[in-house]
């Protein structure tokens, strides 16, 4: 992830050369990475291969013993973006500064992401969010990507005290869908045109490794469609299985990347673990995603440009930020809600340090505010994730209170609303 290692970009000319690429370099040994395909390089295919220069030509001797279909591959340069600075008497020299280190290409400390963070004055706001959506256009373009995610079980064996889907929450009507109905969901959307799917659940073991083996071979089978997996910790080994089933994207979040505010949110999970099964994720090949709660109690900006530094020294792929939303039933029902701006903040931040990385605006920020959605999008997020379990189970996927639903009609007209563009892969007849 750091700048200073000289890398390459393989621009492929289509998502299945793509995955096919990266399974041949990986199987001979070459580390590499997915990012979404910088705006400069085209966007034929929204994901592309990143490896070390010194591997080039024994990557591209592979690639073509194994006839993968690639448009180039070119050195991938620092992003530097220019004129991030509004001329404005009211940023601060020091803020200044920092942006004047953004611009340049160079690497901010904790603090510095800590001052970014504990920005509050409406001008240095200003600059801030505008600066992530100006470095997500230089990063990734216009094009929003939209991923059909499916809640497929609400049963969960863990107690986190601030999700609705904990096991204690008796109140909660429990569901499981058949491992038939789940790859008819993504048979679903596949039809819209959606190219990856996400399996979210609760952690819930009837889904042995062999049940989800065969969830995931069975969507690959019929669809093709790239799979995300976000069903909490598994051992290493299991992850392995479903990673050679065909899994290509897993999300676990950190939620709070300070152990002391991870363990009060998290009454029977290890700090450790989390770590470890992140780092296994990565380790795996997996396009790893991870991310945090805004708001969570005793949380403070310095614990956020935390939550930054865990993510970029993991290597994250996808960063999914959310504001805390109460909900009823759990410890924290009665904590006020995280804070939009605060949220906001986050996404551009995340985008300006870790830049080549796919950040949804989430759900969890159009529950908190109608417009939050769209604002996430104006601050450096470049994914929308719309619902598609069935309509009878979703009220019961609770994990917090008024959850919004995203469905792909409210996704398309946000990203017209935003000026932004549709992916070349949906089929706009919704
Ligand atoms: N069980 C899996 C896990 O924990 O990774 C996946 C499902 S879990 C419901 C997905 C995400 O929901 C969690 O990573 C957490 O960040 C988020 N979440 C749960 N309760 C929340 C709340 N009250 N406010 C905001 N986000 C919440
Ligand atoms: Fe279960 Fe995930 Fe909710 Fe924790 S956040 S209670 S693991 S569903």
């Amino acid at each position: 992830m750091s700048e200073h290692i000289s890398e390459h970009i393989i621009v492929c000319s289509n998502t299945s050369h793509m995955l096919k690429g990266e399974k041949v370099l990986r199987k001979e040994g070459i580390p590499v990475r997915l990012i979404p395909t910088p705006k400069k390089y085209g966007q034929l295919c929204t994901t592309s291969i990143v490896i070390p220069t010194e591997l080039k030509s024994s990557a591209e001797s592979i690639l073509r013993k194994e006839k993968v279909k690639y448009i180039g591959i070119y050195k991938l340069e620092p992003l530097r973006v220019d004129n991030l600075l509004l001329n404005d008497n009211n940023v601060k020299e020091d803020f200044a500064n920092i942006i004047r280190k953004i611009e340049s290409g160079q690497d901010l400390t904790l603090k510095e992401v800590e001052r970014l963070l504990a920005a509050e004055n409406p001008a240095e706001v200003e600059v801030l969010l505008s600066a992530g959506d100006r470095m997500r256009k230089k990063a990734v373009g216009d094009v929003v990507e939209i991923r059909g995610i499916v809640e497929f079980s609400n049963y969960c064996r863990k107690n986190c005290n601030y999700c609705g889907l904990r096991k204690a929450n008796n109140s909660l009507k429990r569901y499981r869908m058949t491992p038939r109905e789940i790859v008819e969901t993504a048979v679903e959307m596949r039809k819209f045109g959606i190219s990856t799917v996400i399996l979210q659940s609760g952690e819930d073991p009837w889904y042995t490794e062999e049940i989800m083996v065969g969830i995931i071979r069975e969507i690959k089978r019929q669809t093709g469609m790239r799979i995300t997996l976000s069903i909490g910790e598994r051992p290493r080994w299991e992850l392995e299985a479903f990673r050679k089933a065909g899994a290509n994207n897993y999300l676990l979040k950190i939620e709070s990347a300070n152990r002391k505010i991870f363990e009060l949110a998290h009454p029977d999970d290890d700090y450790d673990v989390r770590v470890r099964n992140i780092k296994d994720l990565k380790e795996l090949g997996y396009l790893t995603g991870s991310g945090s709660i805004v708001g969570l109690p005793g949380q403070r900006p310095e614990h956020l440009a935390e939550d930054i530094m865990f993510l970029k020294e993991m290597g994250i792929g996808m960063v999914g930020i959310g504001p805390f939303i109460p909900a009823r039933n759990t410890p924290f029902e009665n904590m006020p809600p995280g804070d939009l701006l605060m949220s906001l903040k986050m996404v551009a931040v995340a985008r300006l340090v870790l830049k080549n990385v796919f950040i949804p605006s989430t759900t969890a920020m159009a529950t908190l505010s109608p417009d939050g959605q769209r604002r996430g999008l104006l601050s450096g997020a470049n994914v929308i994730m719309v619902n598609f379990t069935p309509q009878n189970l979703k009220k019961s996927y609770e994990i917090y209170s008024n959850k919004a639903v995203i469905t792909l009609k409210t996704a398309v007209e946000l990203i017209k609303s935003t000026e932004r563009k549709l992916p070349p892969y949906i089929k706009e007849k919704v």
